[in-house]
């Protein structure tokens, strides 16, 4: 599989640190609200990432952090007169709410930072060691201009980055490129003791701290969206390559932008939203359908339209996947005809294709466009009296692409019409049989108000949902 490193800004071949294990780390949320819709776009595509790796047969290990300190949460507590950790725990369950509605499985270990201040606090004596940091006022800040390849990740020169860096008159930096690793305690804010005083950790250390105490000090891949390239990626390899004196992490991905309505997305623009916003529009599968339908290092433009076709993408999967599902028990039985035989010879090349479309930097676009055209496929193949034996291998194929991308994961919710639903179909079988054609129409058309369509197929009567 090849994967683009933001570091070398090349695609390279993947190839983990242990054979057939995979340790990947990805940046998650400051838990001070609900995720906005730009938080899912990296929830999703390194859940696929997960998903592939282990339909290869990896063994993934994968660490996503909460911030759960952090003065977004210390104001947000101070908002609603509560205290940071009742803020943080709260938040952390929502995000889980989403992510679950998202289809996404939880990551191997979730951290919380305030559940790492010892290792956090070892790092950043380490690094005071090694003069790499320097404690000011109770305050712990990183000495940036002595990393040498500061700026490696986002390819911005130090003299760049010196141009741009603000100069406080009360600051108490050796110089404004420093960042804080460790926070003296202002009144009223949650605190650990440490040796330089009463405070908390600065938010980059943490993902450095997290990532040496589950992964190692070198790790496979460490995700995270664009904007995190600088500072805080940047900052994270300053800290761990410094602390341990190896390389941190062999590849970076980083997804691309998403915009809303062609536009930025941002709180000043006012098209900035949640995901229970958006879920509550759409559902929360088309937002994911619609995050995997372009390429991850793509920007992906968020629009009523483009969340409509998703829609209705994922209302022809289902459709499909219903059909084969009434095929497997209502088809023909016995074996596969020389035709359907012939057809299934064709599911490798599908298989090949989506393997490459995957192994090529994720490429989930392409990868969906396989799906699509093996669905097609296998629609204008059963059409007419297929055997419930094609029914099952076409079903079998098209599940396992589904099952990498995530996708159908309501599939099982949906199979059941509910008792009154099928007593009504029977009724309505029985009311034909006795040839009482007002009885049977009055019936279908109640099933009808009910959003439930009955179809007339050579394999028997056949209930979708509209
Ligand atoms: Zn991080």
């Amino acid at each position: 599989m090849k994967l683009f490193n933001t570091m070398t800004r090349k695609k390279e071949d993947f190839v983990p640190i242990t054979p057939g294990e995979v340790k990947m780390y990805a940046c998650g949320p400051t838990v001070y609200n609900y995720i906005h819709v730009g938080n899912a776009r990296p929830i999703i595509v390194f859940d696929v990432l997960r998903r592939y790796f282990e339909y290869c047969g990896k063994k993934v290990t994968f660490v996503q952090n909460f911030t759960d300190v952090d003065d977004k949460i210390i104001n947000r507590a101070k908002e609603e007169g509560t205290t940071s950790e009742e803020v943080a725990e709260k938040y952390i369950q929502e995000y889980f709410t989403d992510a679950q509605g998202l289809g996404v499985r939880p990551a191997t270990i979730h951290p919380k930072a305030t559940e790492n201040i010892p290792q956090i606090i070892e790092i950043i004596e380490t690094l005071i060691e090694k003069g790499y940091a320097y404690p000011v006022q109770g305050d712990v800040y990183y000495r940036t201009l002595k990393f040498e390849g500061y700026g490696k990740l986002s390819g911005q020169p130090l003299e760049d980055l010196q141009a741009g860096a603000r100069i406080d008159v009360n600051d108490v930096k050796e110089h404004p490129l420093d960042f804080a690793l460790w926070k003296a305690a202002k009144p009223g804010e949650p605190y650990w003791e440490s040796p330089w005083g009463r405070g908390r950790p600065g938010w980059h250390i943490e993902c450095s701290a997290m990532s040496n105490r589950y992964l190692g000090k070198t790790i496979d891949l460490h995700c995270g969206g664009q904007d995190l390239q600088f500072p805080h990626h940047e900052n994270e390899i300053a800290q761990s390559e410094a602390a341990n004196g190896c390389p941190f992490v062999n590849c970076w991905l980083h997804n691309g932008f998403l915009n809303i309505d062609n536009k930025k997305m941002s709180k000043s623009e006012g098209n900035f939203f949640t995901v229970r916003e958006a879920a509550k529009v759409y559902g929360y599968e088309p937002i994911r359908f619609f995050m995997l339908s372009a390429h991850y290092r793509s920007p992906l433009n968020y629009s009523k339209e483009s969340l409509t076709q998703a829609q209705s993408a994922l209302d022809r999967l289902y459709t499909a996947v219903s059909n084969l599902e009434f095929l497997q028990k209502n088809g023909a039985q016995g074996q596969l005809t020389e035709a359907e035989q012939g057809f299934i010879e064709t599911f490798p090349d599908y298989r090949q294709r989506f393997h490459e479309a995957m192994d090529d930097d994720l490429n989930t676009a392409d990868a969906i466009g396989v799906l699509f055209e093996l669905v097609r496929a296998v629609n204008s193949a059963v059409d007419g009296t297929p055997t419930a034996a094609l029914a099952t291998a076409s079903l079998a194929m098209i599940l396992e692409f589904t099952e990498v991308l995530g996708l159908l994961y309501q599939r099982n919710q949906e199979e059941s019409l509910g008792a009154e639903v099928e007593a009504m179909i029977e009724a309505r079988q029985a009311a034909r049989k006795a040839k009482n054609f007002a009885e049977a129409d009055r019936i279908r058309d109640e099933l009808l108000s009910m959003g439930i369509e009955l179809k007339d197929t050579p394999q028997g009567v056949k209930a979708v949902r509209k």
